[in-house]
């Protein structure tokens, strides 16, 4: 079962979009660095279709994109609800913040895909992730390479387009440039 610890609407996680962020605790990354660990706590209230649904009646027509953040520790609940909100929220974009270095279904993928536990962005689109989602951002937090905003970063953040996969770069000064 998917918590959700709190949520917020932001506007920096995701660029160009106006993002309902849902922080979702239980998380089983645990990275050394973290600057969230009451994340990493089993609280909150579950997330499941009735609240997405509420949290979409109460917020969408304010917000262009509804992300999870975290679920780590179920994949494949965050691929369910996700699907649950393309399917009835269809103006709305889809994103997920995970702490992981490749998809859950990375064994689907063409194993000659995956570098450096790493996958590129033409191979990601074979992943039911990407069918599901807009935007994916990979990557645990690494404390000397810093988070997506370092040129130095170990993360990614993708956008899926038409099928189509593209890295998300920032500029040294923050903003948002694709590839
Ligand atoms: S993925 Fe890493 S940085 Fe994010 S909440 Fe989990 S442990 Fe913290």
């Amino acid at each position: 079962m998917l918590k959700c610890f709190n949520y917020d609407i932001v506007c920096q996680e995701i660029p160009d979009e106006v993002t309902l962020a849902v922080n979702i605790s239980g998380c089983s990354v645990k990275c050394p660095g973290c600057h969230s660990k009451w994340l990493w706590e089993d609280r909150g209230d579950e997330l499941n279709e009735e609240t997405v649904r509420i949290l979409m009646n109460r917020y969408g027509a304010d917000i262009t994109c509804f992300c999870f953040m975290g679920g780590d520790a179920e994949p494949a609940e965050v691929l369910r609800l996700a699907n649950f909100i393309r399917a009835n929220f269809h103006s709305v974009k889809i994103g997920w913040y995970s702490g992981r270095s490749t998809l859950p279904d990375a064994d689907n993928v063409q194993s000659s895909c995956i570098s450096i536990g790493f996958i590129d962005a033409g191979c990601l689109s074979k992943s039911l992730y990407c069918k599901a989602f807009d935007y994916i951002k990979l990557g645990s937090y690494v404390e000397e390479l810093g988070g997506l905003r370092s040129a130095k970063t170990n993360q990614r953040l993708f956008k899926i387009s038409g099928g189509a996969v593209t890295v998300i770069k920032f500029s040294e000064k923050n903003i948002p440039v694709s590839e």
